[in-house]
């Protein structure tokens, strides 16, 4: 069995440069838990193919690795140019139309009714991730003229973001709807959704839905952060999409936003996830820069479930070395003692639930016996396992589950291992596979005290009402 020695954990987006199943298995001995597949490019043979190299792997190695299928969502994006490209002087007037037809220095199509219609003169457009920008002086509803504020060169298919505009656009356009069909047949166990602006974009997704995937809610809009409390309420998880989240808001209100996801998600309960730019520079450089190590270093001590890696190991030079790094940041962080102390939630419990306090209660055993360093979970739905890892406990969590698809959606979350094991019917087999496992695992040796939650009976979804220590 591999056992990735973090508890942060890593996912690393797959691309044409991590897409063959000889870099994926680096990357996943290099200490990759989650892959991403962005459904914003590859075809569905190259996406079939990803699954099933990436399924082997759990199997030759023993391991459950989760796949998150990540939808591309509304990303507006202008038309294509007779020569590719233009390059757009400051001053200068620029069309915006629905035509269609390829674009030259004067004009381009924008594809997309609803910017017009929410389109005020004065309003700002960002193109191509902010580094273009087109102030808007009049407009119709299939047209609009605009001045180039911000010059630069605008190529075919590039992004426009309208800051602050709530669009009235669904989350899910007719391309995602088809992905998360695919997605859903070829087993994901996290569906991305990009651009929530409110919490109906998720109940919208869950009705679509056939299968058990968590839902992960990418926040990149305001609109999403003036309904955080619910949208995280809503989620299985959340990501924090600092590539168009930067676009939307301005540069030096991203990290301020990223803590205050942070901490809604970890008071919730939610597995949060840092996403974009972590290692940029290691996309063609073998080393990262210190202000990127410092940028991984922050979110591990903040305590967030996971770091994503984007175009480092989807098309960068280096993809191996950019999640050995990632993972020996890691690792140094959590040597730290004051990460450990961070860590841990001083909440008051007053007036609790008795799941609550049984977790609570595991995490000080684990402590206060010094050999017990891991605690092991008997789950179904996942619940006990999740609210375990809410408290980060400082010591590992052995997750176990006779449900497969429960142990993937773990391989996202803070601190835990998850091992599939039969059904057990009684305290006695409790015991027993509690150890096997444990022993199994590696984590502790034979003999080795081990503290075990569960919720007796079996089946009932969410309890947690079993504290027991023994042996392994
Ligand atoms: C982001 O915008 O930060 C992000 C993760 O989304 P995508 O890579 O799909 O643009």
């Amino acid at each position: 069995m591999l056992i990735h020695d973090s508890f942060c954990k890593i996912i690393a987006t797959v691309g044409p440069a991590s897409q063959s199943p000889d870099m994926l298995e680096k990357l996943v001995l290099a200490g990759v838990s989650v892959f991403r597949i962005n459904f914003s490019h590859g075809t569905e043979e190259e996406v079939t193919a990803r699954f099933a190299a990436i399924r082997a792997l759990e199997k030759k190695y023993g391991v459950c690795l989760g796949i998150l299928c990540d939808l591309q969502g509304p990303k507006l994006r202008v038309g294509t140019f007779k020569e590719g490209a233009v390059t757009l002087k400051e001053g200068q007037k620029f069309r915006l139309d629905m035509t269609g037809l390829p674009g030259d220095e004067t004009r381009v199509t924008l594809p997309h009714p609803e910017i017009f219609k929410a389109m005020h003169p004065g309003l700002e457009l960002l193109l191509n991730d902010g580094l273009i920008r087109l102030r808007v002086e009049e407009h119709s509803n299939d047209s609009a003229l605009t001045t180039v504020t911000v010059g630069g060169v605008l190529s075919n298919h590039k992004g426009v973001n309208v800051p602050g505009v709530k669009l009235p656009i669904s989350a899910l356009t007719e391309k995602d709807r088809k992905d998360l069909q695919l997605a859903e047949k070829l087993g994901a166990d996290f569906i991305g959704l990009s651009f929530v602006q409110e919490p109906e974009d998720l109940l919208e997704l869950r009705k679509l839905m056939t299968s058990r995937a968590d839902i992960i809610s990418k926040i990149e809009k305001p609109s999403a952060i003036e309904h955080l409390n619910e949208i995280v309420a809503l989620s299985d998880a959340v990501m924090v999409a600092r590539g168009d989240l930067g676009v939307e808001v301005s540069t030096e209100m991203v990290p301020v936003l990223q803590r205050r996801i942070v901490d809604e998600c970890r008071k919730a309960g939610k597995p949060v996830i840092i996403a974009t730019q972590m290692l940029e520079s290691m996309i063609t450089n073998v080393t990262p820069t210190r202000a990127e190590a410092s940028d991984v270093a922050t979110a591990v001590y903040d305590g967030v479930d996971a770091v994503m890696l984007s175009g480092e190991t989807a098309a960068g030079k280096y993809p191996v070395q950019a999640v050995q790094t990632m993972h020996s940041i890691i690792r140094t962080v959590e040597k730290d003692d004051r990460h450990r102390q961070n860590l841990m939630r001083r909440d008051k419990l007053a007036g609790d639930s008795a799941e609550t306090a049984i977790t609570v209660a595991a995490g000080i055993a684990a402590r206060a016996i010094q050999t017990a360093n891991i605690i092991v979970n008997f789950t179904d739905s996942g619940q006990t396992t999740l609210r375990t890892a809410k408290f980060r406990p400082g010591v590992r969590i052995l997750s176990l589950t006779p449900k497969i698809a429960t142990a993937r959606h773990m391989a996202l979350v803070w601190g835990v291992t998850s091992v599939v094991v039969q059904n057990l019917q009684s305290f006695e087999d409790i015991q027993t596979e509690a150890g096997r496992a444990a022993r199994e695992s590696g984590l502790v040796e034979p003999g080795q005290k081990i503290v075990v939650t569960a919720g007796i009976p079996f089946g009932r979804s969410g309890e947690t009402n079993l504290l027991y220590i023994i042996n392994a």
